[in-house]
């Protein structure tokens, strides 16, 4: 360890609170979809802050649009009316079939809006004191109470206790088990389309369809946690859109603002109803400045087509990925994945895989110690994913022996 990363290891010690194991990385400064350390040393970023800085790093487009509005207007709270909310969910509508937005800070947050406009929903429009959340298990929706709760991981919670009450859980891709849970209590049901913090597990196109007719039947809502798999990530602009379905409410964060702190719950007119005057607020959720970004960043995303982007490059690094499973059956265990959303699962060695990749240069996601997790920036050069699947053949040909 160089003098400078130890002094920074030393310093974070003592000055913050423990709550992150780090990589053995200090940035120091990015570039599209490279990365390089306080030592100098370059990286190909297969991460993008987990799935955030979507368009690379220092988007020269982005940063000018930033400069331009640092000089207009940052915030003013949500006190007052502001264009810049406006055009942000004009673009964002434009995307899907919902008709309203929300917008706040984080993917938590999002979340949050979205359980509360589903409880509330049902106490005044539907006359229903129907309250309860039903997730599936692994999931990940956050780390406030509510999301916490959602979430029902007894890792991420112990030692939080008591979580608040009305969120229950259910094996994904059963749909049996979901009707079963599904009581005169139940106000929603809150999914990710492709789970991530779970490894990556993409969720079967007609289990979701089974789980929307399950919703309908039933007359609760649809609620597709999008913060991470949502804004062009898998090849479509939302994942939801692959398989048709058509949540009430969705969730998005992450790549919103290509890493300034946005989020945003999407709903139906209907569903929109829940909230009045006064129901939800923040202070800083949508102000100017990030609105004027994550405007930018639709715009972008759109004019460019990065969801066929997406769909292209991940379709063309899950066949190379295949191949090493195919060359190397008794080590890799699985290749799951969408759009540009990976997961390698690997049987045994992961997490020494993942560090000679971090030595070689290439930075991803080491995910539960058995999957390593790509979320490259959407713009990444197909020449840098080829790159690393090389680098990954040769760390299995040495694991191999
Ligand atoms: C990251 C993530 C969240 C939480 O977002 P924060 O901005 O960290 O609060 C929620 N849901 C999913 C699916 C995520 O990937």
């Amino acid at each position: 360890m160089s003098e400078k990363m130890e002094n920074i290891v030393h310093e974070e010690e003592t000055l913050l609170c423990k709550s992150y194991s780090r990589y053995p990385i200090a940035v120091a400064r990015g570039k599209g979809s490279r990365l390089w350390d306080v030592d100098g040393k370059e990286y190909i970023d297969l991460l993008s802050g987990i799935g955030v800085t979507d368009l690379g790093h220092c988007n020269p487009e982005l940063c000018k649009t930033l400069e331009e509005q640092a000089h207009v207007l940052w915030h003013v709270s949500n006190l007052f009316y502001q264009q810049e909310q406006l055009d942000l969910a004009k673009a964002l509508l434009s995307t899907t079939h919902h008709s309203k937005a929300f917008f706040c800070n984080s993917g938590a947050e999002a979340n949050e809006a979205c359980i509360k406009l589903a409880r509330r929903y049902m106490r005044t429009i539907k006359k229903r004191d129907a309250f309860g959340i039903i997730t599936l298990e692994g999931c990940f929706h956050g780390r406030t109470y509510g999301a916490l709760a959602a979430t029902g991981r007894q890792s991420l919670s112990q030692g939080f206790e008591p979580l608040p009450e009305g969120f229950s859980q259910v094996p994904a891709n059963d749909l049996p088990a979901l009707e079963k849970a599904i009581t005169a209590d139940t106000a929603a049901v809150l999914l990710e389309c492709v789970q991530g913090e779970g490894g990556v597990v993409v969720l079967p196109e007609d289990y979701l369809r089974g789980v929307e007719a399950l919703c309908r039947k039933k007359d609760i809502l649809l609620i597709c946690d999008e913060v991470q798999c949502g804004l062009c990530r898998t090849g479509k602009f939302w994942a939801f859109q692959h398989s048709g379905i058509k949540p009430d409410a969705i969730s998005a964060a992450k790549g919103l603002a290509n890493g300034l702190p946005m989020g945003a719950m999407l709903a139906t007119d209907e569903m929109a109803r829940g909230f009045v005057a006064g129901s939800h607020a923040t202070t800083f959720g949508g102000s100017a400045l990030v609105s004027k970004v994550a405007n930018r960043v639709m715009e972008i995303m759109l004019r460019d087509n990065i969801a066929e982007r997406a769909a292209l490059l991940g379709a063309e690094l899950m066949a190379q990925l295949e191949g090493l499973q195919c060359r190397f059956p008794g080590l890799v265990k699985e290749v799951r994945g969408l759009g540009l959303m990976v997961g390698i699962e690997l049987f045994r060695d992961t997490d020494k895989v993942w560090r000679q990749l971090i030595e070689a240069g290439f930075i991803c996601n080491l995910s539960h110690g058995t999957t390593l997790r790509l979320l490259p920036a959407l713009t990444i050069p197909a020449g840098e994913l080829e790159k690393f699947v090389i680098c990954l053949e040769s760390l299995l040909e040495d694991l191999q022996g």
